[in-house]
C-alpha cells in the first residue's frame, strides 16, 4: 500500500507541475469568522498546502461582532464575481448568529470546492480522498463488502453513495445499529466515521478484513486517536492495513481539496477559451 503521507506528499508534486504550467495560478479563498483556535490552526495547515501545490491562497479574516449576515453573503459574493478566485471555504464552525445553509447557498457552484451544495461541481473532500488513495492504491470495488460506519451527511452518506456508484456491496452502521460486528467482521473493508476513541479493537475484524479506513479525529489526554484501537487490532491482525491518526485521512482530505480548486480553475478557463 502506498501509505497516505506518500500519496499526498506526491501528488501535490504533481500538482505543483501542472500549476507551474498554468496562466495564473488556481487560487482558494477561505472565510473565517471569529478566532476558533482549531480554524486557525486547520486554515494555516490549508495555506501551507496550498504553497506546496503552486495554489494562491486569500484568507477573509471577519469578527462577528461587526459582519451581519447580509455583509457576509455579500464577501461570497464579491469572490465569486472574482475571476482570479476559483474556489470558495466557509471555514466551520461559524457562529451561531448565522444561517449557515444559506450562506453556503451563496457560494456558487463552480467554487464550492468543499462539494456541500447539492449542485456542487466537486465532490465532498473526505469521501474524494479516500476514494482517490483507494484507487491509487489499485482497489478494486466490484464484488467487495464494505462496511461504513456512519452516515452523516459530510462523510458516511456520500461516502457510502460513492462506494455503491463503484459496484462495492456496502452496509452503512450507525449508532442504533445492534451488533456492529456481525457487519464488520464480514467485511473485507472497514470505514468508521464515528468520532469516538479507539472504539473498535480486534473483536470487530476477522481473518476476512483486508483494510480499515480510520477517518475518526479523537483527542484523549491531548494526542490524537482514531476511532480504532489500532494497536489492539495491528496486534491480533497484523496483515490488516489501517489508515493511521494522524496522518492519514486528514492528509487525504486536505489533498482532495487541492484537486478539487486545480479542478475549479481548470473548468472556469476552460469556459473562459470557449
Ligand atoms: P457526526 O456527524 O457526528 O456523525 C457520526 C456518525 O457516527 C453518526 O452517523 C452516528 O450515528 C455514528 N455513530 C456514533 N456513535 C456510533 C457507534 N457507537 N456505533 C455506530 N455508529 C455510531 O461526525 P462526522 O462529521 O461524520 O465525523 C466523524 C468523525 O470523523 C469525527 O471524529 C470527525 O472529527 C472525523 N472527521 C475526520 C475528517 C478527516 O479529514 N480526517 C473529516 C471529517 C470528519 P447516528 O447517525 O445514529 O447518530
Amino acid at each position: 500500500m502506498i501509505s497516505c503521507k506518500e500519496y499526498s506528499a506526491e501528488y501535490k508534486k504533481i500538482l505543483k507541475c501542472l500549476t507551474s504550467n498554468t496562466e495564473s495560478p488556481p487560487t482558494l479563498a477561505v472565510i473565517q469568522v471569529d478566532d476558533n483556535p482549531a480554524s486557525t490552526s486547520y486554515i494555516k495547515g490549508k495555506r501551507k498546502d496550498c504553497e506546496e501545490a503552486g495554489i494562491g491562497f486569500i484568507h477573509q479574516h471577519v469578527s462577528s461582532a461587526d459582519t451581519s449576515q447580509s455583509q457576509l453573503e455579500l464577501i461570497v459574493d464579491g469572490l465569486n464575481n472574482d475571476y482570479r478566485i476559483n474556489g470558495i471555504i466557509i471555514q466551520l464552525p461559524i457562529p451561531d448568529k448565522y444561517d449557515l445553509k444559506k450562506l453556503l447557498r451563496y457560494i456558487s457552484p463552480e467554487k464550492d470546492v468543499d462539494g456541500f451544495l447539492p449542485d456542487s461541481y466537486f465532490k465532498q473532500c473526505t469521501p474524494k480522498g479516500i476514494i482517490d488513495w483507494m484507487e491509487a492504491n489499485g482497489q478494486k470495488f466490484s464484488g467487495v463488502d464494505i462496511t461504513v460506519i456512519g452516515r452523516s451527511d459530510i462523510v458516511g452518506k456520500p461516502l457510502v453513495n460513492m462506494l455503491i456508484e463503484r459496484g462495492a456491496t456496502v452496509t452503512c452502521c450507525n449508532s442504533k445499529t445492534q451488533g456492529i460486528e456481525r457487519y464488520t467482521r464480514d467485511s473485507d473493508i472497514v470505514i468508521s466515521a464515528v468520532g469516538k476513541p479507539k472504539q473498535w479493537d480486534s473483536r470487530y475484524f476477522s481473518s476476512k478484513t483486508k483494510l480499515i479506513v480510520d477517518v475518526g479525529i479523537n483527542r484523549v489526554d491531548g494526542k490524537l486517536c482514531g476511532d480504532v484501537d489500532y494497536d489492539n487490532v495491528s496486534e491480533n491482525f497484523p496483515s490488516i492495513y489501517i489508515t493511521p491518526v494522524p496522518s492519514g485521512v486528514g492528509l487525504l482530505t486536505r489533498l482532495a481539496l487541492l484537486r478539487n480548486v486545480y479542478k475549479a480553475y481548470s473548468i472556469q478557463n476552460t469556459y473562459k477559451e470557449n
